[in-house]
């Protein structure tokens, strides 16, 4: 018998504006595409104007409302002008979810300076960047959510990922502090751990690889970038407020 279809998680974002990086493809996109379908314009940031435009379209396909912004996340100077351009084009920030993220995965003798600095300047830095100018608008609002997706390997080490697991385990530790920190003005910060989801950055690792990962995850298959756009529906929604500084780990098991 076929599987019935899947039913997807209903959530109201009218009137909200939201902000997701690495929104031109995978993950990141999935999530733009969902928060967009809830009724919330989304500013779609990345390197990749041409594929930004692409989601931008389906957004608007959708029915749903959206800008594009081209952005090198990890450069300072260009994030505050994203923001910046954010607020003048949508006036508020109601969800800002970090996603952009890349691997350079080596093991540690081999790995180069430039390996290093390039994954925690992506991966972190942009963190840091785009949470801090978030805040700003975010505590004048009163209200906001931010969202930063890590990875299982935040949480549990994985052979010629230390540059990655070392990024991913920093956005935790960064999400636990500054939920702590803006707390007060309602503005919840929670971070998201997928384990193995069906991207580009998954399919990198190739077929025999992948098949090996199915066996350690109980599940017995790789994740959805639509399951882990339900959980940050679910984040961004008026049924989260009281959830912050929490890590939740979309894994099919596989950390259990
Ligand atoms: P992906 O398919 O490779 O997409 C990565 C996204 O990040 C793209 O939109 C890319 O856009 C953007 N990006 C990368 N570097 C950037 C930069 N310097 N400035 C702006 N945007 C940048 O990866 P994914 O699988 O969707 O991963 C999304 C997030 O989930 C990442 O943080 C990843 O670490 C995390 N994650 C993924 C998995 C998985 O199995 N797929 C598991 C755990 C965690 P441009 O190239 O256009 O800039």
């Amino acid at each position: 018998m076929a599987d019935a279809p899947v039913r997807r998680i209903a959530v109201d974002l009218s009137g909200q504006v939201a902000l997701v990086t690495g929104a031109s493809r995978g993950i990141g996109k999935a999530i733009a595409l969902a928060l967009g379908r809830s009724g919330a314009t989304v500013a779609c940031v990345a390197r990749n104007l041409e594929k930004l435009q692409a989601a931008a379209a389906e957004i608007a396909a959708a029915g749903g409302k959206a800008s594009v912004h081209a952005c090198d996340v990890a450069d300072s100077a260009a994030a505050q002008v994203t923001m910046d351009a954010v607020m003048t084009e949508h006036k508020r920030l109601d969800v800002m979810v970090n996603n952009a993220g890349i691997t350079k995965d080596t093991l540690l003798p081999i790995m180069s300076d430039a390996d290093w600095d390039q994954v925690i300047a992506t991966n972190l830095r942009s963190v840091f960047l785009f949470s801090r100018a978030a805040a700003k608008v975010m505590m004048r609002q009163r209200s906001g959510r931010i969202i930063n997706i890590s990875s299982v390997s935040g949480l549990m080490g994985n052979p010629g990922q230390s540059n990655y697991s070392a990024s991913k385990a920093g956005v935790i530790g960064f999400t636990q502090t500054v939920a702590k920190e803006l707390a007060k003005r309602k503005v919840t910060v929670n971070a998201i751990c997928p384990g193995f989801i069906a991207t580009e950055m998954a399919e990198a690792l190739g077929a025999t690889i992948l098949e090996e990962v199915k066996k350690m995850i109980p599940a017995g298959r790789i994740g959805e970038a639509d399951e882990i756009a339900d959980a940050v529906l679910f984040l961004a929604s008026d049924s989260a407020a009281y959830i912050t500084g929490q890590v939740l780990t979309v894994d099919g098991g596989m950390t259990a």
